[in-house]
């Protein structure tokens, strides 16, 4: 439990009505999107100002609270389920302004709590280009997506967010901020903290200002439905475009089931027939994006595509990116419990993949939805579960298991852009080895000797870290 010594303290750094210790309001924080069992924080701080986080962060410290840093709650392992009841969530949502766009030098730089499609739309306004673009834009931060290196349907071809990260200001363990990175194209001063920042999952620092790099639209795109009656010819065909040196924007699969669950949820004539469809996006120049749909159209003809649909307009487009957008809440119609995995391979491993993962479901006996960024090598496999029926879940947690198993098999790795959280922290061992969670683990007690950021995710618990 939280001292009310300590609450009062926190009230007394962050203004007292952003403070919450109604049991009412902790458990709102006590769970985010990955099927895990909710602990109910000891207080939740929303700090309305970055002096204000960092008095909040250094109180943490001084009591030796463990402290969850937390964005919109949309990651999907766990990363801000607190792991103890004496936790302090901050929330630093309320930091959200965007403080600058510079057209010339193409950056912007944002408090941590700006949403990720609000800052897109806010870019786009003036002229520019923010590509990643993950599934949860809508709600999602962007200091949450650095901290899990996120991704989305552009990874293909512009990367993910890492790849447009200029620097990242934070604050340490104790509350003190740190610099890192710079507004120029190139910068090599100091070590590079701020890709340690990346994907460091609320373990190594609390972010205070981000800047991001921005690109010049593309002028021009064309997308395109294609539609096979064998799955294993789709996936030759994403290799086969890639082999063709065409990099599209967006390459993604959708497989039968999905493809169903789809149109019963809302009715646009897909072809429920199909083994596997492939949604696919090229964009640049006019001259170039003709001519590489053409191209992407004869390749996917010569895979053994039955048909390919190319968007005549707008509205047809926006039939196909909906039919993606619409996988996972039709998908999650189905059962209780939906758990999205992110295992991925090397593009290549698509086909080994995609019949691994319905061999898997048949010998588990589970409904399991597959869609993705084949283009990259990152399948979502969904199961569809229902968590009470412990019997069943004890097939599904044996079926992810074994998914994680081929996945590495076939030199692939947990997370394409979901995180390790405390969801997957167990599985780390088995990709990376024993020294590398170890130098992991020192690393974290150098710049946390307390072990208050977000303790658990990743590399393991206290006890853990004080072992090594
Ligand atoms: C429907 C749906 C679709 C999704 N689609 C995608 C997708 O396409 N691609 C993808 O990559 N992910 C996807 N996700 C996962 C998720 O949205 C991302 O991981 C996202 O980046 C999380 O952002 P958030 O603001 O919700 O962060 P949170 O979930 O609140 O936190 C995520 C991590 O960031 C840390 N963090 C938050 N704020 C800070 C800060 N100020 N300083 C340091 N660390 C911080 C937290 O401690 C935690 O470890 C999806 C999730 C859902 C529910």
């Amino acid at each position: 439990m939280i001292s009310p010594t300590d609450i009062k303290a926190f009230k007394e750094a962050v203004g007292s009505e952003n403070v919450f210790d109604q049991e009412s309001d902790r458990y709102a924080y006590s769970y985010d999107s990955a099927v895990l069992d909710s602990v109910v924080p000891g207080l939740v701080v929303r700090p309305l100002t970055s002096e204000a986080l960092g008095k909040a962060i250094r109180l943490c410290n001084e009591n030796e609270l463990p402290l969850v840093v937390r964005g919109s709650g949309t990651n999907l392992s766990g990363g801000v389920v607190p792991k103890e009841t004496d936790a302090v969530v901050i929330l630093t949502n309320a930091l959200n302004n965007i403080l600058e766009i510079n057209e010339q030098d193409l950056y912007a730089v944002v408090q941590p709590g700006v949403v990720t499609a609000q800052f897109a739309a806010a870019v786009a306004r003036r002229g520019l280009f923010y590509p990643p673009d993950p599934g949860s834009q809508s709600v999602s931060t962007l200091a949450g997506n650095v901290a899990e290196n996120a991704g989305g349907l552009r990874g293909l071809k512009y990367g993910v967010t890492k790849d447009y990260v200029m620097g990242v200001d934070f604050f340490n363990a104790n509350g003190e901020l740190i610099k890192s990175g710079s507004r120029t194209v190139k910068c090599v001063t100091g070590l590079n903290l701020s890709s340690l920042m990346v994907a460091s999952e609320g373990t190594m620092g609390v972010f205070e200002k981000i800047i991001f790099k921005l690109v010049p639209p593309p002028e021009a795109s064309k997308a395109m439905m294609a539609i096979f009656n064998d799955i294993n010819d789709a996936s030759e065909a994403v290799a086969n475009i890639i082999a063709a040196k065409i990099v599209p924007c967006t390459l993604e699969l959708l497989d039968n089931f999905t493809i169903r669950t789809v149109e019963d949820f809302r009715k646009a004539g897909l072809p429920v027939e199909a083994a596997a469809m492939l949604l696919i996006e090229v964009d640049g120049h006019p001259a170039q994006v003709e001519d590489e749909a053409e191209k992407v159209i004869s390749i996917c003809k010569k895979s053994g595509a039955q048909d390919v649909q190319l968007a005549r307009n707008a509205a047809e487009k926006d039939i196909i990116w909906q039919a993606r957008r619409d996988a996972l809440p039709a998908l999650a119609r189905v059962r209780p419990t939906t758990i999205l995995e992110d295992a991925t391979v090397p593009r290549s491993k698509i086909p080994a993949m995609i019949e691994a993962i319905t061999s898997i479901a048949k010998k588990y006996n589970l409904t399991i939805g597959t869609f993705g960024h084949a283009g990259d090598g990152n399948l979502h496999p969904t199961i569809l579960t229902d968590k009470r029926d412990k019997e069943e879940f004890a097939r599904v947690e044996e079926a992810i298991d074994e998914i994680f198993d081929r996945a590495l098999s076939m030199h692939g790795t947990l997370s394409g852009e979901h995180g390790i959280g405390i969801a997957k922290a167990k599985w780390m061992e088995k990709e990376t080895s024993a020294a590398t969670l170890e130098y992991s683990r020192l690393l974290k007690k150098a710049v946390d000797p307390n072990y208050i950021l977000n303790p658990g995710n990743i590399i393991g618990g206290k006890d853990v870290s004080r072992t090594a």
